[in-house]
């Protein structure tokens, strides 16, 4: 069975073929990163618009990378939610299109399912599994019972951890420095975080006394752009240049956020112990979404997880960020399973047959 993926939900525009066995046939990725930063933020009509431009190359270098042809194909997958309504279009017309010429099951996909899915393509990880999504658009604990079965343990208050990362990037002025350009906020600032003291300043704790899972990033975010106003105001800077010390500023911020995800998935452990949510002999948790590519979130979070008798499993880092493998492994995953996958014909009308074969995801309510 091949099933080809495409990825258009926010600013990458991804593709690949996968088959039964998780092997990866052929995979494509435009990713808008480098001009997203440089504009200071995605802005919708412009990620569009680069999305249109790219769209059919970037399928068929999947395509051609696979040596496939599209007649081969057993069912195309694309991202319908959540994401931007204008990025989004653009994948779900395209994958529309190539449905109804060559007469194809089209399986419409959740974008936070499909980073949840990513790592069975390449381990064996058996359902239940504790999960825990940290993006750019979201910060999510559950319990992924099934593959359209979530039980949300924990979720963002407020802005995400990618969020957060990208935003302070931005203040740190990062892209100016060398070697930053085309990295994502959260890729530059654990770059720099390499080389500086993760204690030399002191981040406050954020809902320490809220006795839950959920996860709040915007009082670390504020308390960042104070003390960045503080080290420019004592250093006299008005301008394009960087603060003094900010490989330590991006190390201890890095600690930061860690340190929050960690606690709040400390209590979730514990939690799902006492719940006894996780029933498998060997318990594992995953950690996926543009985030879980960070090596200090994972390293850290491998010793909470231990601590707990739990196994850590994160995708590989080019697979936790936005990719079209992960919708084509979610649509064979849903084709195995037998859930929510649209005959051909139907097609056509993608929002309609969307009521009719609901996503199941409660994880981002
Ligand atoms: P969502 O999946 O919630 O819809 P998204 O698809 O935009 O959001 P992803 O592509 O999964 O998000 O992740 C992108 C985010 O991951 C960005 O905010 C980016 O800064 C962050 N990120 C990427 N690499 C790293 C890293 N090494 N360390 C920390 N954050 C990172
Ligand atoms: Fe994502």
């Amino acid at each position: 069975t091949y099933i080809l993926g495409i990825e258009t939900s926010c600013d990458d525009t991804g593709a690949a073929v996968v088959d039964n066995g998780g092997n990866i046939l052929g995979e494509a990725l435009n990713s808008q990163t480098d001009i997203h930063v440089q504009l200071g933020g995605i802005i919708p009509p412009v990620a569009r618009d680069l999305h249109r431009q790219n769209i059919d190359d970037v399928v068929k270098l999947a395509m051609d990378r696979a040596k496939l042809k599209y007649e081969e194909l057993n069912a195309i997958a694309v991202t319908v939610k959540p994401g931007l309504a204008l990025s989004l279009a653009v994948g779900i017309n395209y994958a529309k299109d190539l449905a109804l010429k060559f007469r194809k099951p089209l399986i419409p996909i959740h974008h936070m399912e499909a980073h949840a899915l990513t790592p069975r393509i390449e381990t064996r990880i058996d359902f239940p599994y504790l999960v825990l999504l940290a993006s750019g658009g979201h910060c999510l604990l559950a319990a992924a019972q099934g593959v359209d079965q979530f039980k949300l343990i924990g979720k963002g208050q407020d802005n995400s951890p990618g969020e957060a990362f990208d935003k302070i990037a931005r203040r740190l002025k990062l892209i100016t420095l060398p070697g930053m350009q085309g990295l994502s906020g959260g890729a530059a600032i654990e770059q720099l975080a390499q080389r500086g003291d993760p204690k030399s300043i002191e981040f406050p704790n954020s809902l320490s006394k809220h006795p839950n899972c959920n996860f709040s990033f915007a009082g670390l975010q504020t308390q960042a752009n104070y003390f960045i106003a503080e080290i420019e105001k004592q250093n006299d800077i008005k301008g394009p240049e960087v603060i003094p010390g900010v490989a330590d500023f991006c190390a201890s911020f890095q600690y930061a956020i860690t340190r929050h995800i960690c606690q709040r998935v400390q209590r979730g452990l514990i939690y799902s112990d006492m719940k006894e949510l996780i029933t498998t002999d060997k318990k594992q948790m995953v950690l996926s979404g543009g985030v879980g590519s960070n090596m200090f979130v994972r390293r850290s979070l491998e010793k909470v997880c231990k601590h707990y008798n739990f196994e850590l499993v994160c995708p590989p880092p080019k697979l936790c960020t936005d990719n079209g493998v992960m919708i084509a492994w979610n649509g064979m995953e849903r084709l195995n399973a037998n859930c929510g996958v649209l005959e051909d014909e139907s097609a056509i009308k993608l929002v309609d047959l969307e009521h009719r074969a609901p996503l199941g995801m409660d994880i981002t309510q």
